[in-house]
This record gives structure tokens, sequence and C-alpha cells, in this order.
């Protein structure tokens, strides 16, 4: 089946154009600054020369024209006919406590997600404005929706609820939900496969470690806790995001520098993280570079990010009762040697033993513990646009051997 993967933005739509019997994406692109003048098409076909559009795209709904223009066009493209898009996946941010997995996009489905957008209000409008104008153009194609937070929602009452009153909880949904679930199911089940073993006899620690970062504990292949909250802000330290904090802290700052609601949330979500410690960069590669020309702020933002990471290790081997592989994914954790080092140092007495060769020859999906590492420390790419391409597949084909 060939699926069109949609993860719509507020100015940015990324795609990718997967062939699901072979894994692979035919053609993948991003049109990015929707809205203005200049936004910018990029595209690329996976045996072609990858190309550069820029120009006006107003709406979600001319670039997703555009993207089905160059998925046809005849120097670039890499179908036919539009007929040859057999369904669209699409990638959504919050699911609430509705969705526990994908869904086939339904009128139904489209009220409760709707329902849903004071959860994740910078992200579900643009995800509802992809579908909508996804359908616009591609009326009689299935259309699936696939939750970021669907893998974390079975979480116990223990690992989501806030010590907050509880009323607020049932009043406003206040609770835990998890974020980077696509990521986090994929890796994990990747992780089980790779070592032979069914993920349902596994304790498995994953790290999604990128621009955003979670973690999250996997116990016989259901998530059991992660490290993002109500919002992606809580956990590890990320590229600008604080994570966790004592709440005291924000009202404290609101108050000395008279903020408003909005400028504290920016504060917090654009401002903090590695580039507000470092005062350098929010990108991991920049603070490596830092660290080694003696920056030493730069060297507090590392230790801060990768010690955190070690303290949530700690915390989800006790909460499962165990652990038996510890899995790196995310551009940083697929691609910085340095963080998996520090965060395995001095991690033997739980059983966990960097190879430092593996660690830094890792490519693909790897082993880098030694031989006698009681867990299996993994590098593990993602790819959570695949994820989508498949779930889209089987509840397509589900329904069509409903009709049979
Ligand atoms: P996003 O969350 O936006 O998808 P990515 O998963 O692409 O982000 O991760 C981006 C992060 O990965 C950046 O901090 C970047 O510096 C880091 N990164 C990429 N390559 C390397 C590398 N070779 N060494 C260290 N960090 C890297």
């Amino acid at each position: 089946m060939k699926v069109l993967v949609l993860n719509c933005g507020s100015s940015s739509i990324k795609y990718q154009f997967i062939e699901t019997e072979i894994g692979t994406a035919l053609a993948k692109g991003a049109v990015e600054r929707i809205g203005m003048a200049s936004a910018i098409l990029t595209h690329a076909p996976r045996n072609g020369e990858k190309i550069r559009i820029v120009g006006e795209i107003l709406d979600h709904k001319i670039a997703i024209e555009y993207v089905i223009a160059v998925l046809l066009s005849k120097n670039h493209g890499v179908i036919k006919d539009v007929n040859e898009i057999d369904a669209v996946g699409h990638r959504v941010v919050h699911g609430g406590e509705t969705f526990s997995g994908s869904v086939l996009i339904t009128d139904e489905v489209m009220r409760a997600l709707k329902e849903n957008i004071e959860l994740a209000p910078l992200h579900n409008p643009a995800n509802i404005k992809g579908i909508l104008a996804a359908k616009e153009h591609m009326p009689d194609k299935p259309q699936v929706a696939v939750f970021d937070t669907a893998f974390h929602i079975n979480m116990p009452p223990k690992a989501y609820l806030y010590g907050i009153p509880y009323t607020l909880y049932k009043k406003y949904k206040i609770r835990r939900y998890g974020f980077h679930g696509t990521s986090h199911r994929y890796v994990s089940k990747r992780a089980a496969t790779r070592l032979g073993k069914p993920v349902e006899e596994l304790k498995i620690i994953t790290a999604h470690l990128g621009n955003g970062a979670s973690m999250a504990a996997i116990k016989e292949g259901r998530s059991i806790d992660t490290s993002m909250g109500f919002t992606p802000l809580e956990g590890l330290l990320m590229g600008t995001r604080v994570g966790d904090m004592d709440p005291s802290v924000i009202l404290y700052i609101i108050g000395k520098e008279e903020l408003s609601i909005m400028e504290a949330n920016t504060l917090m979500n654009k401002h903090s993280g590695l580039l507000g410690i470092s005062g350098e960069s929010s990108d991991m590669r920049e603070i490596e570079e830092a660290v080694a020309e003696g920056n030493k702020r730069a060297k507090n933002a590392f230790d801060v990010f990768t010690y955190r990471i070690k303290k949530y290790i700690g915390a989800y081997t006790a909460a499962m009762g165990g652990l038996d592989a510890l899995v790196f994914t995310g551009g940083i954790g697929e691609n910085s040697q340095l963080v998996r080092k520090s965060v395995c140092e001095n991690m033997e007495y739980l059983g966990i033993k960097l190879d430092d060769k593996l660690n830094e020859t890792a490519n693909g999906e790897a082993v880098i513990s030694s031989e006698d590492s009681h867990v299996k420390v993994m590098r593990i790419p993602t790819n959570e646009e695949l994820v989508i391409a498949l779930d889209t597949e089987k509840i397509v084909n589900d329904i069509l051997k409903g009709k049979e």
C-alpha cells in the first residue's frame, strides 16, 4: 500500500510517501513558512535529485495541493495518478483520554479532535487543518490519525495523576499524557526483535532524545510511565524546554519579572533548556563543541541533560522492578556517543556496561553494551513515519476485510 504520511504544524507540513511493502519512503519533503510570500517546498524522491521551490503558499490547503503536484510531477514525481495514493496517515499530537490507538478519521473523530484542542492549542489546530485540507483534495481516500499520546494512555493512575485536587483532574483532564508515543512504541518493538525476544517478556527503557526529549518505561510491551506530562514541557531538559522544575519557580519569576502567562509560557518553552543554561545554543552538536572548547556553561547544560536521563533510568528501573534493555533514539540518542557514554557512566551496579568501541562505531540498529552487561544498551533509529504508514495500512485493510 502507498500511504501519504503528513505531519502538519502551524506553519509547516512534513510529508513522506511510503510504500509499506518495502517499508521505505518513495519520496519525502516539507513545506515550510506556510502563510508567507516566500514559503519553501523541499522534495526528495528516493532515486532522484532533491529540489527546492520558493513561492507564496498561503494555507495548508494550498500546501497539500503543492505536495500532491510535486508527487505527480513529470521530472521529480513518483506517481502518475493521484489514485496511486491509497490512503493518508496523519500524525496527531494530542488524543486526550479519548484515543488509545490509531483510528480511521470519521466525523465523530473530528469532533473529538476539536474537543481536545484545549489540551494542545499549539498543535491540534494545525493537525485538524491538515486533515481538512487532505480530505478536500482526496475525498475518497481513507484518512487515519496516529496519536503521539496513544501509546501512553493506559498508564496506571499512580503514574498519570498529579498531586492536585482530583476534582481538577476530572474537570479539566489535567493529568500526565506523555508524547513521542509512536517513537517509543516503534523502538521498543525493534529492540525486542533485535534481541530475539517477545516484547511482552521484556522491561525496556526508551530514551527519545531530539530537540524535544522524553523517556518511557515499557513493561511487557506497554508504557507504564513516561517523562513528558500534561504537555511536552515536563521531564528531561530539552533544546529550549525547561523540563522538571519546582512549579513555584515560574510563579516567582512571573512576580519578579512581571510576565504575562504567554510570556512565561514562552520562557519555559523557547528560552530554557540547553539554550537557557548554556546561553549558546539549543543544538547538542554546538553544545558539545562548546564543551570541547572549555565553555563552562555549555558543560553545565550538557551535565544537566545527561544527569536527568540517568535519574530517570534509576526511577524507571525501580518502577518496572528491573531492566532488560535501554534504548537510545532521536537525533541526539542516535548520534551523540558522548551523551550515551555520560548517561551510562558508573551504572554497572544497575547492570549497565557500555562497550566504548561499539558505542563509538554504532550505526543502524546496534547493541552497544559489552558482552557481560546484564542490560542490553541499544541504538535504534526511530521511524515515526513508517509506524504511521503501517498503522494506516492495517486500519484500511481491516475495513476492507470487514466489507468482504
Ligand atoms: P526533533 O526533535 O526536532 O525531531 P531531532 O531528533 O532531529 O530533533 O534531533 C535534533 C538534535 O540532535 C539536535 O540537538 C542536534 O544537535 C542533535 N544531533 C544531531 N546529530 C548529532 C551528532 N552527531 N552529535 C550530537 N548531537 C547531534
